[in-house]
């Protein structure tokens, strides 16, 4: 019978942040990971805040195989033919250590897996899990490639679906609200051209957000990032919304929509598309979280529903990180006292609890909510996009004062039951 002494199933973020912080311990780690190699299937917006876990890592960032580092972000509201934007340029965001970055999942997850081998764990692409062995009552290893393979804890890091978490019934019922499906491409272009184009300097990097027509009222928006030689550029649409539409509609296609939109266009133009993927991604917050821990067995990352969207931030990659860190601790706690009960284990949920990633998901426990209105998707966009047109118009009458265009158009647009409650919810995110 092969014995290792833990498991991960998974080898993104999550799965080899626990496998690096464990490697250090002399213990067998397998992480078993379905993909081609490390990050072959894993996708991200993305940027990566590092603040909350810079020092979680402190031997990883010098050398990571990150992109740019973001110091103009903007905000575009868009309706449906007009659109405004907010941008920040910040030299605060230009300043080492840099607060945030744009990142490849494909580059860093290999490199990341890498540097989890080098430490001494072995990572096993091509190796999908299937099952969990369950003894008396507890997890007690994996079934992968029609292999048993036993382990004192299995680490369930395999992402947003997890279906390991589902076999140790540790999650409920997914609902589709709580989920939201993406369309994204990496679009190749020369360095000089992305630096011209953006008006970026040497690794300076530009994190765009969208929001309005473009997902037609449902919740959603879409993103664009700066990558050292490419943009990566796509769209989220929640399930649900997606689900109820009519007629329907092909996230794909929304995505050929939104490039062709005169906002985007001539940043792309000349590009060549070298990644298409698609991907389930999480809304639900606090909402979507299952039970973190068994018999044997902790819940990590995504897998873990640790995932959180914040209106002008999107959160994940320093929690699947951040997580694993703990399941680590957790684990190497576990082992100290050789007691892999679920009872032991909960140590994990308690360093959750403590941390960041809890916290903020109950800050923002109430977003999801708020972003289900639909009014935030067409009304809002159409109503402010036409208002600044109108101001900047000058047509052949006189042109009224500034405050008569404002009261006129909030008054004719924004007074009514609809919109108050709107303020209302406003203020609990
Ligand atoms: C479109 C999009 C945009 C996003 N933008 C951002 C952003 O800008 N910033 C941010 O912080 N977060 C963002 N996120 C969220 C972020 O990408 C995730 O939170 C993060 O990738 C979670 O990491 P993870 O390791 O938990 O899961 P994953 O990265 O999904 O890794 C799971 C791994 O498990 C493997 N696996 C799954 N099942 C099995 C199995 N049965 N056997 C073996 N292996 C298996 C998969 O192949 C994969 O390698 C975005 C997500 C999406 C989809």
């Amino acid at each position: 019978m092969e014995k290792m002494d833990v498991v991960i199933v998974g080898a993104g973020l999550a799965g080899l942040a626990t496998a690096y912080c464990l490697a250090d311990e002399d213990l067998v780690i397998l992480v078993a990971e379905k993909g081609d190699f490390p990050g072959s299937k894993n996708v991200t917006g993305g940027r990566i805040y590092l603040n909350p876990v810079r020092d979680l890592f402190p031997d990883l960032w010098n050398e990571a195989p990150l992109e740019r580092h973001v110091v103009r972000e903007k905000l575009t509201m868009m309706a449906e033919t007009s659109s405004t934007t907010v941008e920040l340029r910040s030299n605060r965001f230009d300043q080492e250590p840099y607060h945030s970055y744009t990142i490849l999942r494909a580059k860093f997850d290999r490199w990341f897996g890498d540097k989890v081998a080098e430490k001494g764990a072995f990572v096993i692409p091509k190796s999908k899990v299937d099952n969990l062995v369950f003894q008396d009552g507890r997890v007690a290893g994996i079934v992968a490639d029609g292999d048993e393979i036993y382990a004192d804890v299995v680490v369930a890091a395999d992402g947003v679906l997890s279906l390991m978490a589902e076999k140790a019934g540790l999650r409920k019922e997914q609902k589709p609200k709580h989920y939201a499906v993406s369309a994204k491409e990496v679009i190749e272009l020369p360095r000089q051209t992305i630096e011209d184009r953006f008006n970026l300097e040497g690794d300076q990097g530009l994190a765009q957000l969208f929001f309005g027509t473009l997902t037609q009222g449902m919740m959603g928006g879409g993103f664009l990032y700066t990558n050292l030689e490419s943009i990566s550029l796509g769209l989220v649409v929640g399930i649900e919304a997606l689900m109820e539409k009519e007629p329907k509609l092909e996230v794909h296609q929304m995505l050929e929509d939104f490039k062709q939109r005169p906002e985007i266009r001539g940043l792309i133009e000349g590009g060549e598309v070298a990644e298409y993927s698609a991907h389930v991604i999480i809304e639900g917050g606090i909402h979507a979280m299952p039970k973190l821990f068994g018999d044997g067995i902790l819940v990590v990352g995504d897998a873990a529903g640790f995932g959180l969207n914040m209106l002008m931030t999107v959160r994940g990659m320093e929690y699947a990180l951040a997580s694993g860190a703990m399941a680590a601790q957790a684990i190497k706690r576990a082992r100290k006292q050789n007691d892999f009960s679920a009872a032991s284990l909960s140590y994990y949920e308690q360093l959750v609890k403590d941390s960041f990633i809890y916290k903020e998901l109950q800050t923002f426990s109430n977003v999801l909510s708020f972003m289900e209105n639909p009014r935030l998707f067409n009304l809002y966009p159409q109503v402010f996009c036409g208002l600044f047109e109108k101001l900047m118009w000058i047509d052949e009458q006189p042109k009224p004062k500034i405050s008569k265009t404002v009261l006129q158009e909030l008054r004719g647009n924004l007074l009514n039951m609809g919109t108050i409650r709107d303020a209302f919810s406003f203020l609990k995110i």
